[in-house]
């Protein structure tokens, strides 16, 4: 008996001072754990980032800037988890499959490679054409969107969408137009031509606008992959849902980074 008493006295004791060990160091071990393999490889930071490509000068996923579900009633969350941790995830894992059999490539961006797709090794040509134009599409597209979306297109772009097409709803039509008419899988686009004029156009498959040296301002992914969740066949209720998330700040963005890249 008397034993059995000291034994559960120096149980209680250990028990009592892992206890306290526990709530001295709260969740510390765990949360490292948690950190260095879960959450950082899905959003990883920029520092992460940076010596990932650093370390072999490769293409990283971007984490969408916003959850998955916030552009819901629009595009749902289940859509936006396929399309970016899967979609996206493959076009950015072959691109580096292939810039991997040419390593003097490692290092230039991916609209420097599509601008230049000609003079690209013959034999990854064309998965640099899909899976590296895959990767600034979509890289673009999550960009230009948004749960706060203005509803109306504001600053430069907005006039020169006026001047161009007269005003924002003509436009709109022209676009959706564009996307409803691309037969299969493909994208709308509003592009700063090489002449330095706004133009919707159209493109199949990945086919980037920096192909034909257009630089792509905006763009809608008509893949059914990018609506067929929700919207089914109807790819028409989808390109007109759309403009409720477009990020017109993110557009003004990149349509200054379209005429700097006319001046250079
Ligand atoms: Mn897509």
């Amino acid at each position: 008996m008397q034993i059995k008493r000291s034994f559960r006295f120096i149980f209680s004791l250990v028990l009592a001072i892992s206890l306290v060990w526990v709530s001295l160091n709260p969740v510390n071990s765990l949360a490292t754990a948690l950190t260095s393999q879960g959450v950082q490889n899905t959003f990883p930071s920029s520092e992460t980032n940076l010596v990932a490509q650093a370390k072999v000068g490769e293409f990283v996923l971007p984490p969408l800037p916003y959850a998955y579900d916030a552009l819901a009633p629009y595009i749902d969350s289940e859509t936006m988890t396929f399309h970016h941790d899967k979609h996206h995830a493959g076009y950015v894992k072959n691109l580096n499959g292939a810039i991997s059999k040419h390593p003097e490539l490692k290092g230039k961006s991916v609209e420097a490679l599509l601008r230049d797709l000609s003079n690209l090794p013959e034999d990854i040509r064309s998965t640099v054409r899909n899976n590296g134009g895959g990767h600034a599409n979509h890289t673009m597209f999550w960009e230009i969107m948004t749960p706060d979306s203005q509803g109306q297109p504001t600053g430069p772009i907005a006039s020169a969408i006026n001047d161009t097409f007269g005003d924002f709803e003509t436009f709109k039509q022209e676009f959706n137009t564009a996307g409803k008419k691309r037969f299969g899988s493909g994208w709308a686009w509003l592009v700063l031509t090489k002449d330095g004029t706004l133009e919707v156009t159209s493109t199949a498959n990945q086919d980037s606008p920096f192909l034909d040296g257009n630089y792509p301002i905006m763009g809608n992914d008509v893949w059914e992959h990018a609506y067929y969740l929700n919207y089914q066949n109807r790819r028409g209720d989808y390109l007109d849902a759309w403009w409720s998330v477009v990020n017109w700040e993110e557009v003004n963005q990149r349509f200054e980074q379209a005429q700097d890249s006319l001046k250079s």
